[in-house]
C-alpha cells in the first residue's frame, strides 16, 4: 500500500494533547511529502466532507491549547453502516489513502468497523483522558487529567483540614477508574472507590467511623463516576444514612477535560503523532500505535478492539496501604 495523502481527525471526548498530535501528525507528513486533508467534527465530519487541506503553518501555535482545532463529535450516524457508506464515498472521491484517527476506544471502533465494511486503512492514536485503551500504557490527555484532579484534590484538602470534614471528589471515569486511582495517590486520599471494584457501602462506611476513631479529622474519597454504587452525591447519601455524619461532595467533571496539556502528554502525542505517519509510510495500517513501557508499540486492530484495560490493581492497593 502506498500512502501519499492522509487524512486526521479527533473524535469522541476532547483530550488535552490532541491539538499537539494534530501538529505533529501534519508536521511530520508534510516532512515526508505526503499530502494532509484536516477533517473538522471527528468522524461526523467524514460524513460530512468537511475537509480542508493542511500545511505545516496551518499547525502553527497550538502546540500547548487544550480541546482540539479540528473539533470532535460523537457521531450517531457513523454506527451505522449508511452513515460510513456516505464517509467512504466521500475519502475515496478526496484520494485520502489512509486516516489518522486520534481518539479513544469507541473512534478507534469507528475505524476498525469503517475499515472492516469498505477496506479504509487506518492507524488509531490513543487521545483520551481516561486511559482504558488496550495497546498503551498512557493515553494522549491521562497525565493532563490527573494533574488537574490532582490540583482540585490540594484545594479541597485546604477546606476539609480547616473544617475537619469528610469530602467525596468525583472525577471521570465511566468505565475505567484510571484518573482515580492515580489522583487518589497523588492527592493523598483515604480511599477511590472505581467500576473495577465492588463497592461495599457498608464496608465504606465502618471504614469512615474507624478511621475518624483512630485521630483522622478530615478525609478525602475519590470516586469514579462509573462506580457501581452510584454517583459521589449518592454515595454520600448512603453512608449519611449508614453512620449520621453528611460528607460534603464536590465534582469535578469537565474541568478535567480543559486546560494546557502536561508537557508528559506533549511529548507523548508528539512522539505517537510521528509514529502514526512512520507507520503508514511503511505501508503499515490498521494498528492502535500507543506506547509500552517506554517505547512506542504498534497494537492490531483486531487484538485492540476485543481486550479491555482496566485500572492497575496494584496502584488502588497503594490508595488503600497508604490512606489509612
Ligand atoms: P472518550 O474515551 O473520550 O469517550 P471515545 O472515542 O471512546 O472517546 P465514543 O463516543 O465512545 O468516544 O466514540 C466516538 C465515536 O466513535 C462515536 O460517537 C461513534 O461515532 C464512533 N463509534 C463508537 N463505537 C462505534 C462502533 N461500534 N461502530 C461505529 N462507530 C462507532
Amino acid at each position: 500500500m502506498k500512502v501519499e495523502t492522509i487524512a486526521v481527525l479527533t473524535s469522541g471526548g476532547d483530550a488535552p494533547g490532541m491539538n499537539t498530535c494534530v501538529r505533529a501528525v501534519v508536521r511530520s507528513a508534510c516532512a515526508y511529502k505526503m499530502k494532509v486533508i484536516a477533517v473538522k467534527n471527528g468522524l461526523q465530519g467524514l460524513i460530512d466532507g468537511d475537509f480542508k487541506e493542511f500545511g505545516a503553518r496551518d499547525v502553527a501555535g497550538i502546540v500547548h491549547k487544550g480541546g482540539t482545532i479540528l473539533g470532535t463529535a460523537r457521531s450517531k450516524e457513523f454506527r451505522t453502516k449508511r452513515g460510513r457508506k456516505k464517509a467512504a464515498k466521500n475519502i475515496q472521491n478526496a484520494g485520502i489513502d489512509a486516516l489518522v484517527i486520534i481518539g479513544g476506544d469507541g473512534s478507534f471502533r469507528g475505524g476498525y468497523e469503517l475499515n472492516k465494511d469498505f477496506g479504509i486503512p487506518f492507524v488509531g492514536l490513543p487521545g483520551t483522558i481516561d486511559n482504558d485503551m488496550y495497546g498503551t500504557d498512557f493515553t494522549i490527555g491521562f497525565d493532563t487529567a490527573v494533574n488537574t484532579a490532582v490540583d482540585a484534590i490540594d484545594k479541597i484538602r485546604d477546606t476539609a483540614e480547616s473544617h475537619h470534614r469528610l469530602f467525596f471528589v468525583e472525577v471521570m471515569g465511566r468505565h475505567s477508574g484510571a484518573i482515580a486511582v492515580e489522583a487518589a495517590i497523588a492527592g493523598g486520599a483515604e480511599l477511590a472507590l472505581i467500576p473495577e471494584v465492588t463497592t461495599d457501602i457498608d464496608a465504606l462506611a465502618n471504614s469512615i467511623v474507624a478511621q475518624k476513631k483512630a485521630g483522622k479529622k478530615s478525609a478525602i474519597i475519590i470516586v469514579a463516576e462509573g462506580d457501581d454504587a452510584g454517583s459521589a452525591t449518592e454515595i454520600s447519601d448512603k453512608v449519611y444514612k449508614l453512620i449520621g455524619f453528611k460528607g460534603k461532595v464536590c465534582v469535578l467533571g469537565h474541568i478535567q477535560r480543559g486546560g494546557h496539556p502536561s508537557a508528559r502528554d506533549r511529548v507523548l502525542a508528539s512522539r505517537l503523532g510521528i509514529a502514526a505517519v512512520k507507520t503508514l509510510k511503511s505501508g503499515k495500517s490498521n494498528v492502535l500505535v500507543g506506547e509500552i513501557k517506554g517505547d512506542t508499540a504498534l497494537t492490531p486492530v483486531t487484538t485492540v478492539v476485543r481486550k479491555k484495560k482496566k485500572a492497575d490493581m496494584k496502584k488502588e492497593r497503594f490508595v488503600r496501604l497508604l490512606g489509612t
